[in-house]
């Protein structure tokens, strides 16, 4: 989300007449988008901060510096008190005005600029993309933002405080916006909300027993020159069985579901205010699997959350074998101001929260391995997105179900849809040769 919000202030400034610098060192404007979900995220914006302000000051003072997001929400002038460099402080529902408050300090109107108050509407302003226009960058895959904030409290996350309450576009808006990527060469969208399936539950409700997400899943497929659908995340508990059936009634919508788990014990899950249990979460991966029997299945998974016990951290593991999750991002529980859980009883030592983390990393490693072992022979529809990130002389897809595949066939271009057969795979990457005569 981080990442399409920084694109879309991009955007913004290219269209007001910027361009992207193409280092620090040539920049008139610096400014850091940043996340406030882990304490180290915070920690890493402000040292980077700092380096990059002792670097300019010296030699080109007028050089305006910023803090975009999550941190800037929560911290606001603080931010400018611990680093007095700052010219600019920006929250998570005033994106949108970036370019005008970086032309007036650009142009000696004002001082430090502080803005994090609450804006109605802002929902709908992180709609420019890079990609289109006369902009730099080309791409195949496109995020696009539905909805702002959540409502649901887990008591251990700060996004609500920083986010605001759930917030949602219009259909039509979105639609609109997936036309114009189409028009751009897009051929993927992903769909993206910090919960996403509870998008337009308030504006727009269930029409003829289909929730509102569904039915923007469906406006979206029914635009022309998409051909993949994504989303993330959605919450295990806003997955309703119309959710469920899409992935068999759409084709353009892939196998694939990010559905953050975050621990195994129930016990942990209540006091997490998750609003599942185990069994339920259980239920949703086996009607997923039923309903699209290649489905890809991600998570998160927090270790280390106050109270939790071996036994707990067990159930976490015991969940993971159970389900087989093809991908898992392990999180060490962070203590973020002013959540629940900050106060919670039975806080766990950092020293014991690594080894806990090392644990279930290690696990999630062995049920990867063994994951990509499976699919050893077996063929997978992928999207070229371009050279290959470690190794440009090969081409990188995505196959429906979210795996990142390496192809040698140097001929293939970015946005070409081709069915490719699995070579090898090591612990972390699957490799492929495009079929290029499909047997009847
Ligand atoms: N809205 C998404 C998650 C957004 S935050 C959802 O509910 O699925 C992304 C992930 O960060 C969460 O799924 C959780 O695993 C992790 N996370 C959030 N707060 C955290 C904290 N205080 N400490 C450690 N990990 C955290
Ligand atoms: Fe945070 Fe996600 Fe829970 Fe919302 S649903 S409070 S974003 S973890």
């Amino acid at each position: 989300m981080n990442e399409r919000d920084s694109e879309a202030v991009a955007a913004q400034l290219v269209a007001k007449g910027y361009s992207l610098a193409v280092d620090l060192d040539s920049a008139d404007v610096v400014l850091l988008n940043t996340c406030s979900v882990r304490d180290g995220a915070e920690q890493k914006a402000i040292h980077k901060m700092e380096a990059v302000a002792g670097r300019m000051r010296k030699t080109r003072p007028e050089v305006v510096l910023g803090f975009l997001g999550c941190m800037a929400q929560s911290r606001g002038g603080e931010l400018i008190d611990q680093l007095p460099d700052v010219d600019l402080v920006i929250g998570t529902q005033k994106f949108h005005r970036t370019a005008d408050y970086v032309d007036d300090l650009l142009q000696g109107r004002r001082g430090k600029i502080i803005d994090t108050d609450e804006e109605q509407g802002s929902e709908a302003t992180i709609r420019e993309h890079l990609l289109i226009g006369n902009a730099p960058k080309k791409s195949v895959t496109a995020f696009v933002s539905i909805m702002q904030g959540c409502n649901q409290f887990c008591t251990f996350c700060i996004v609500p405080y920083t986010r605001g309450r759930e917030r949602s576009r219009g259909i039509a808006d979105i639609v609109d916006e997936c036309r114009e990527l189409a028009a751009a060469g897009v051929k993927e969208i992903t769909l993206l909300g910090q919960i996403v399936n509870s998008y337009g539950k308030r504006e727009i409700g269930i029409v003829d027993g289909k929730s509102a997400f569904v039915q923007l899943v469906e406006a979206v497929h029914a635009v022309d020159g998409i051909e993949r659908i994504r989303f993330t995340s959605p919450h295990p508990k806003g997955y309703g069985d119309d959710l469920v059936a899409a992935y068999s009634r759409l084709p353009k919508l892939v196998e694939h579901a990010h559905l953050p788990v975050q621990s195994g014990s129930d016990r942990m899950l209540r006091l997490m205010h998750r609003g599942y249990s185990r069994a339920r979460f259980i239920e949703l991966v086996g009607k997923l699997r039923k309903a699209a029997p290649e489905i890809g299945i991600g998570t998160d998974i927090i270790v280390g959350f106050p109270g939790e016990t071996e036994d707990d951290l067990e159930q976490t593991l015991s969940l993971c074998q159970e389900i087989e999750f093809d991908n898992a991002f392990v999180f060490k529980y962070s203590k973020r101001r002013d959540t629940p859980a900050s106060e919670m009883p039975g806080q766990i030592q950092e020293g014991e929260i690594e080894a806990r983390h090392a644990i279930v990393l290690k696990q999630i490693d062995e049920i990867r391995g063994r994951r990509f072992q499976k699919h050893l022979g077996s063929e997978m529809e992928i999207l070229i997105e371009g050279p290959s990130r470690r190794n440009p002389e090969r081409m990188e897809g995505r196959s429906r179900c979210n795996k990142i595949i390496i192809i040698d066939n140097g001929k293939c271009h970015a946005g070409q849809i081709l069915p490719v057969q699995i070579t090898s795979a090591t612990r972390t990457t699957l490799y492929g040769t495009p079929v290029l005569e499909r047997r009847n």
